[in-house]
């Protein structure tokens, strides 16, 4: 097999540059630009002194070029080189051929591999931006979901946890935190006492004045008690009419004093719904925690006892546990 060199004259030099649309130029083996097609013609108008193939290369591509054009270095090569004024350098796909007069026939093309490279990356820049834009999207969403979750969940424990008629804490709140206080009380040796508060012939209310007239009477004794009690104090609605207040650290006589005080207040107040006055009193049974002896149930009735003494001592008092 000749070599191309051997069989390629200047005549067919001329019909390459006419028929191939790849840049091509023929130089000198120093580099020095002959001649050149109009592909290649581009080139020559982004750099118009241009009189060697090293100034149209970026400096970092000179001394591979100055190897390939002084030992013939064969086989392809692919370099930046600038295609047109308008972009970047695209990598190219360059050739040298040795021609019989000495000279070279240095043929450039831009690879498609380069483009189809460089669309399948736009593309994937593309799909990373939109993935993005969707995360966030979606992280946005979760947040707003959890925040609703918070809310429902707040909203869940709060009807779990307090009486809608009276806004108290309800019956299994009041009785939990009993329960937590008797644990105290026998592990800190601290005093805790209890009252247990029920309106007095309130069957009677509902009868003269109706059910719903009753509700808002329920209402304003439970605003009354709440408001009455002093901290660390804790009221619940422990039944229908029914309340329990536990008074941590203290004695049966600070909860008989509080008794009477309550007592006192709930006499005195009127309750004006609508054309309704209604007058109620309270009964109060009050026990102190007797650590060693006593349970969070057992105190509970031992209260409850002392509350029917004081129903039976003629209402609107109270008594305290034995
Ligand atoms: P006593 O002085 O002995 O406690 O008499 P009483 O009438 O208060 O006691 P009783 O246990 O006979 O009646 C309690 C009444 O409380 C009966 C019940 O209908 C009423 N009640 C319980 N819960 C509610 C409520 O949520 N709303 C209203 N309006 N009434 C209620
Ligand atoms: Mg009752
Ligand atoms: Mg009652």
């Amino acid at each position: 097999m000749k070599k191309l060199a051997e069989i390629i004259t200047t005549e067919d030099v001329e019909t390459i540059f006419e028929t191939i649309h790849a840049m091509v130029a023929l130089v000198e083996s120093d580099g020095r630009l002959v001649s050149w097609n109009s592909a290649f013609e581009c080139c020559k108008k982004i750099f118009p002194s241009a009189g060697n193939l090293h100034d149209l290369f970026a400096q970092k591509d000179r001394s591979i070029l100055h190897a390939k054009l002084t030992n013939g270095m064969p086989g392809h090569w692919a370099v930046e080189f600038p295609l047109d004024g308008t972009g970047p350098a695209k990598y190219c796909d360059c050739v040298f051929i040795p021609i019989h007069n000495g000279s070279i026939l240095f043929i450039a093309e831009r690879m498609e591999s380069d483009i189809a490279l460089q669309e399948m990356v736009e593309r994937l820049n593309r799909q990373v931006k939109l993935f993005q834009i969707e995360s966030e999207f979606t992280k946005k969403i979760a947040r707003n979901k959890q925040i609703e979750m918070e809310a429902v969940m707040v909203q869940a424990s709060e009807v779990a946890h307090v009486d809608p008629l009276t806004f108290l804490i309800n019956r299994r709140s009041i009785v939990k935190e009993l329960q937590d206080e008797v644990l105290r009380a026998e592990r800190y040796h601290s005093m805790l006492s209890i009252s247990i508060v029920d309106v007095d012939n309130f069957k009677a209310v509902n009868d003269t004045h109706g059910h719903p007239i009753g509700d808002e009477v329920l209402r304003q004794v439970a605003y009354q008690l709440r408001e009455s009690i002093r901290h660390p104090d804790i009221v619940g609605r422990y039944g229908g009419e029914e309340f329990l207040i536990i008074l941590p650290n203290s004695d049966s006589k600070a909860a008989a004093e509080q008794a009477t005080r309550l007592c006192r207040q709930i006499r005195e107040t009127i309750v004006h719904v609508k054309e309704h006055e209604v007058n109620v009193t309270l009964s109060i049974g009050v026990a102190q925690f007797r650590a060693g002896m006593d349970t969070w149930d057992t105190l509970l009735s031992r209260a409850d006892n002392a509350m029917y003494e004081a129903k039976v001592n003629g209402r609107d008092g109270w008594a305290a546990a034995k």
